[in-house]
């Protein structure tokens, strides 16, 4: 690396250092700008640095460079700051929040009087996943670059641009790998792959606290440090984002531009100007003959990334990608017998950083004006398909209070009818999947195509993505009113639309008194679950109603909460307090009543009313177990119901104290842990065949504590393990008539076989995925499992493996159809396959019960409507 511009540069300021610094601190006074080695005490790429000592660094760097300003963003979910930096020319005589603002107003973005041409906003966000670790070291070093004004180079391009740095966008997990890194590593690296400091162990870094591939979830904003994040990133709407990652460290280097497919609406230019960074930055790779690859592997189209997301906002989005990552460490030897560095991979993302930032500046005017462009086109011209979205007002209040939020977060304005109501012909019924005429009611909430954040709302409301390819990185279904389970329509039609007043809360301001007769509360919200969370968690006894019945006039479902004094006297006056709280805080829908009797179905005092009190809960996690989905399972419990959750490790299986526990929750996960060791005795009579020494089947402590009464709740790829195991009432897919079709295809495809391409194979693996696509569930919701929930539930479908329905068990959700496929992709051979299968199901075994939930309820802690349904697992469903 020495016959760049850059890095000639860079070289002349490390020899030149001493002069300008002693000048300034004879003329100021003030401390020097000091370098990242002369600060840290090891050069860039020695070892990994902590978080704490990069956030050092940045302070420093805006105490001493007045054209660097800090700006704390929030913190993280273990307490990490979060911090931006930006970095404006040294002559700026102008104030960052003035310039932000004349930015917004020069895109049509804020209201007012731009007072000068406007620049170009970069901002570059490292280390999204912590173990993806060369990228904060590179954010250092590229501060400190721009932080040094006698870079002249770089003080030009800021003349054009204002740069904002983000060294790392998850603190919580770069720390976790720095900490391991730190542990484990070699004074003098050791460059084995295998060896100990290359062996991340679980969980690693990649992701935050609660496990979320925070590169998955700008969309959506479930984790701390993405609301954050986006809160700031909408105050700037930058023009360029790029999101540093590392890859496989046997791939040298991925810039942009990406590979199809691209969502439809990426427009030209945002295609163009990749390109054109993209060239820039191939221009100093070549000339360190360094090796790269564009326009391959890394595609445009699920919008919770740090490249589709920006590009969705207007901005040019991008992700950079270094060989390297988690097994990386300091050093190692590559297939090619070469010795990838931490240095090396700290340089190259430091190269494309400056690349992108000269590029930008090279072309500082079109990028401004293209961007202006961008929104004006947002708001005039109408979208050549859907042109509003209608969210019935029929839906659960509580609900639509939700689904606005998830609205405001992403800056998506919605609003009312301006006339009182309005006929629609031919509106695309969600439900249904038909077009209906319909009646547009005032209350409901529009959603217009005409605003700035009109593409955005496309991606997230068309019901079927507009795609350019299959074969895409990630999952292929997402639209909204299937993941919140609402009822909405899209139109052709351009309705006029006023603006929005919040919904009514449904809260009636009546609470238990003493002498009251007790409170009723409706089920079927997320509110309604996380009050009686909060309820269960005081050790309040709640009653939940089997059947339906009317009450003072008002109609009650299944799933009904009653709260009677009776069987609450162990808490006193407090439970008034109690119930009065957590009304307060989760704004359920409920009332205070004044009698037992009905005026129709079930008085209050019928056995069709289950007493449910608090269960304890716990969930395994450690080897064997999706990171993930364990990680969504925590952040449920302790962040979005707020109900205590024991978390016991696999390794110590063993050990975990059955007896105390009432439900038992297993994510998906290989669970290569839970087999049945044969005891010693066994062993010598079956010494003849060593495969049987080990029985595949769990363990019978966990059958036992089922029979006695525990609730397992098995989730996902978890099911596999329980497949024809004696007692748990789940067989294996094999109907004669799916036997047949696969005998079928097989032939068929043997034939077929002979033909294939090898550079088909990515493709060919296709036919038989089903990797997001959403999915109708047909609903018994007389059961407690379904509880709260429609005739039909949308799920997305993510597990390929498919359940034939539970010969003796309650088939509660079912793949009824053959058309059960809603939207997204879904291979042509298991979309034969669809019909008839489980998807969420209770076996009851003896005194308790096991719980199937085929597919992850929970994935990404986007899908909002199949909260409710983990809900009613772990504390309706009983015996
Ligand atoms: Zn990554």
């Amino acid at each position: 690396m020495t016959n760049s511009n850059i890095l000639i540069i860079n070289m002349k300021n490390l020899k030149l250092f001493l002069l300008p610094l002693i000048y300034l601190t004879i003329i100021f006074g003030g401390t020097p700008l000091q370098s990242p080695s002369q600060f840290l005490g090891y050069e860039l790429g020695d070892k990994f640095t902590f978080h704490h000592d990069a956030v050092d660094y940045f302070e420093h760097v805006s105490t001493v460079s007045k054209h660097v300003e800090l700006i704390p963003y929030g913190e993280t979910y273990e307490g990490r700051p979060l911090i931006v930096s930006v970095i404006t020319h040294p002559n700026n005589k102008e104030s960052v929040e003035s310039i932000r603002k004349n930015h917004l107003i020069a895109s049509g973005l804020m209201e007012g009087e731009k007072t000068k041409n406007p620049l170009s906003v970069v901002w570059l966000s490292y280390s999204v996943h912590g173990n993806e670790s060369s990228s904060m070291e590179a954010a250092i070093k590229t501060l400190h670059t721009f932080a040094d004004i006698n870079n002249a180079e770089q003080m030009k391009w800021l003349e054009k641009v204002v740069l904002m740095i983000d060294p790392c966008i998850n603190p919580d997990g770069r720390d976790r790998y720095a900490n391991f890194h730190r542990t484990t590593a070699n004074v003098i690296p050791d460059v084995d792959v295998k060896t100990w400091e290359h062996r991340e162990p679980w969980p690693d870094g990649r992701t935050n606290h609660y496990y979320h591939d925070l590169n998955r979830d700008w969309s959506w904003q479930t984790q701390k440090e993405s609301q954050h994040r986006l809160k700031l990133y909408k105050k700037w709407m930058p023009h360029i984002h790029v999101d540093y990652h590392e890859q496989s460290y046997n791939n040298p280097y991925y810039f942009a531009p990406a590979v199809e497919p691209y969502h439809e609406l990426i427009t030209p230019w945002q295609r163009e100007f990749q390109k054109t960074i993209g060239n820039n930055n191939a221009k100093y790779f070549d000339e360190q003959q360094l090796l790269y690859f564009t326009n391959e592997d890394f595609d445009l189209l699920y919008p919770g990334y740090g490249d589709t997301y920006p590009t969705y906002n207007g901005a040019i989005g991008m992700t950079y990608e270094k060989g390297g990552g988690s097994s990386a460490g300091v050093a190692i030897k590559t297939s090619s017998s070469d010795t990838l560095t931490l240095q090396d991979r700290l340089d190259h993302h430091y190269l494309t950083g400056l690349a992108t930032v000269e590029a930008t500046y090279q072309n500082s005017e079109r990028v401004v004006k293209e961007f202006q462009t961008f929104f004006k086109t947002a708001n005039s011209i109408q979208s050549e398909k859907y042109k509003t979205y209608i969210i019935s007002n029929d839906n659960h209040k509580n609900k639509l209070n939700d689904f606005t939020d998830l609205l405001d977060l992403n800056g998506i304005k919605y609003g009312r009818l301006i006339k009182k109501t309005q006929m629609v012909n031919n509106a695309f019924a969600y439900e249904s999947g038909e077009k209906e005429s319909i009646k547009v009611m005032v209350e409901d909430i529009l959603i217009s195509t005409k605003q700035n954040m009109s593409v955005l709302t496309q991606v997230l409301f068309e019901p079927q993505t507009a795609v350019s390819d299959t074969l895409t990185y990630d999952i292929t279904a997402w639209s909204l009113p299937y993941a919140y389970g609402l009822k909405a329509f899209a139109t052709e039609k351009e309705l006029l639309i006023q603006e929005y007043v919040s919904p009514i809360a449904p809260t009636h301001l009546e609470f238990l008194e003493s002498g009251d007769y007790g409170i009723l509360a409706k089920w079927g919200s997320l509110n309604a679950l996380k009050f009686l969370a909060d309820l269960l968690k005081n050790k309040v006894v709640v009653r939940v109603a089997e059947k339906s019945f009317t009450h003072n006039d008002i109609n009650y479902d299944p799933g009904a909460l009653f709260i009677s004094p009776q069987g609450n006297e162990h808490l006193g006056k407090t439970l008034y307090k109690i119930i009065r709280t957590a009304a307060m805080k989760h704004n359920p829908d409920l009332v205070s009543i004044s009698t037992g009797k009905s005026s129709k179905g079930i008085d209050l005092g019928s056995f069709n009313f289950r007493v449910v009190k608090s269960p304890r809960i716990a969930v395994l996690n450690g080897d064997g177990v999706s990171g993930g989905n364990f990680g969504e399972i925590w952040h449920y419990f302790e962040q979005q119901i707020e109900y205590p959750i024991s978390v016991f490790n696999s390794s110590d299986f063993k050990s975990i104290p059955f007896d105390d526990l009432d439900v038992l929750i297993l994510p998906n996960g290989s669970y290569g842990f839970l087999k049945t060791e044969v005891s010693p005795s066994a062993q010598v009579k079956k010494e003849t065949s060593a495969s049987m020494l080990i029985k595949q089947s769990p363990p019978p402590v966990l059958l036992n504590w089922v029979n006695r009464g525990g609730r397992l709740v098995v989730i996902g790829s978890a099911m596999k393990k329980f497949v024809d195991q004696k007692g748990y009432g789940l067989v294996k897919y094999e109907s004669e008539v799916a036997k047949k079709e696969a005998k079928k295809n097989d032939e068929k495809q043997q034939l077929a076989e002979r033909g294939k391409k090898y550079s088909d194979r990515k493709r060919k693996k296709l036919i038989d995925n089903t990797y997001g696509s959403i999915v109708k569930v047909e609903m018994d919701k007389s059961h407690p499992l379904a509880f709260g929930y429609n005739d039909q539930y949308f799920a997305l479908k993510l597990e390929k493996t498919l359940y034939p329905l539970l010969p003796k068990g309650w088939n509660v959700g079912t793949l009824k159809d053959p058309d059960s496929h809603i939207a997204g992709f879904m291979g042509h051979r298991i979309k034969k396959k669809i019909q008839n299968n489980l998807m969420f199901g209770v076996h009851e075994a003896k005194k308790g019960s096991i719980i199937y939930i085929a597919d992850n309820l929970l994935f990404r802690s986007f899908w909002y409507n199949g909260k409710l349904l983990l809900g009613n697992a772990v504390f309706i469903v009983g015996k």
